[in-house]
C-alpha cells in the first residue's frame, strides 16, 4: 500500500498500474523498460507540461481538426496509462482509434481492445495486413485505418515506424518524452510531454480551436524548435542543480 503522502506517490501508483498491466499481458515486459526511459526524461523535464509542449499540443489539435482521415495509434502502454483520455479525444475529434503493437499477439490485441472499449473508445476492427513497409509487426495495420490516414497521432512510438510513416507521406504527431529519440526527431510534430498530460492537453485545445486558427496553426510547423526548447528546459534544470 503506497501512502498518498509519499513524495513520489503518482509515479509509484503509475508503476503499480504498469506492472499489473504486464501481469495481465496488456503491457509487454519490454514496455516496462520503455516506461522507465520515459520516467527518466520526465524527471529531467520537471514532470510538467512546458509552455512549448502546450503549444505543440495546440498544433496537434489543429492537425487533427484539419485532417481528412485522422487516426490515433494505440499500444499497450498507452492503453494502460490513458484509455479514458484517448476515448475523450476520439469523442471530440472523431478520429479512428487503431491498436498497433510491436509485440503483437492476438491475445494482446484482444486485451488492449477491451481496455479501450471499456473506457468508451470505438476501436477499429477487421482484417489487417502489412501496409507499412517494416520487417516487424508495427507494419501491420488496417487498410481503412492507418494505411488510409493523412494524420496519425502516435503516442510512445518507435523510430522505425515513425520514419516509415513520414516516408509514406503521412503527417506524424509523436508524443515522446525523449527529445533525442529517433521518433521525436523524425515526427512532423514532436510533443515532448508525458502521454497522460499530452492527450488531455490536445483534447482541451481541440475544443477551444476554431477552424480559422486551426488552418493558421498547421501552415508552418517548426519541429526542431520543440526539440530545442525541451533540451533547453533540461539544460536549465541541470544548471540550477549545479549552481
Ligand atoms: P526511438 O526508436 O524513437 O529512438 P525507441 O524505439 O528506443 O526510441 P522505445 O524503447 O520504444 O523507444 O520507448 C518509447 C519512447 O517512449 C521512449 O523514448 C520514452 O521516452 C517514451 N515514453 C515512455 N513512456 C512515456 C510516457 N508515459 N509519456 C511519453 N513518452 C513516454
Amino acid at each position: 500500500m503506497i501512502p498518498e503522502s509519499h513524495p513520489r506517490y503518482r509515479s509509484l501508483i503509475t508503476r503499480e498500474r504498469m506492472a499489473s498491466g504486464a501481469r495481465a499481458g496488456v503491457v509487454a515486459l519490454e514496455g516496462l523498460t520503455a516506461h522507465g526511459r520515459g520516467e527518466a526524461f520526465d524527471y529531467l523535464l520537471g514532470e510538467e507540461t512546458s509552455t512549448s509542449a502546450a503549444r505543440a499540443e495546440r498544433v496537434a489539435a489543429a492537425l487533427l481538426k484539419t485532417a481528412r482521415h485522422p487516426v490515433i495509434s494505440v499500444n499497450g502502454n498507452t492503453a494502460m496509462l490513458c484509455a479514458g483520455a484517448i476515448a475523450s479525444l476520439q469523442k471530440v475529434s472523431g478520429a479512428i482509434v487503431e491498436v498497433n503493437l510491436f509485440h503483437r499477439t492476438d491475445d494482446r490485441i484482444t486485451a488492449i481492445t477491451r481496455i479501450l472499449e471499456d473506457a468508451g473508445c470505438k476501436v477499429l476492427a477487421g482484417p489487417v495486413a502489412r501496409h507499412i513497409p517494416l520487417d516487424h509487426d508495427r507494419g501491420i495495420c488496417h487498410a481503412d485505418g492507418m494505411a488510409a490516414a493523412d494524420v496519425i497521432l502516435v503516442p510512445l512510438e518507435d523510430g522505425d515506424r515513425a520514419e516509415a510513416l513520414v516516408i509514406m507521406g503521412k503527417i506524424v504527431i509523436a508524443i515522446d518524452l525523449n527529445p533525442l529519440s529517433r521518433t521525436a526527431r523524425t515526427a512532423t510534430l514532436p510533443i515532448i510531454d508525458e502521454v497522460t498530460r499530452a492527450v488531455p492537453g490536445i483534447t482541451a485545445a481541440y475544443e477551444s480551436l476554431d477552424k480559422g486558427e486551426a488552418d493558421r496553426l498547421v501552415q508552418e510547423i517548426d519541429a526542431a524548435q520543440y526539440l530545442r526548447e525541451a533540451i533547453q528546459t533540461i539544460r536549465r534544470r541541470l544548471d540550477d542543480v549545479l549552481d
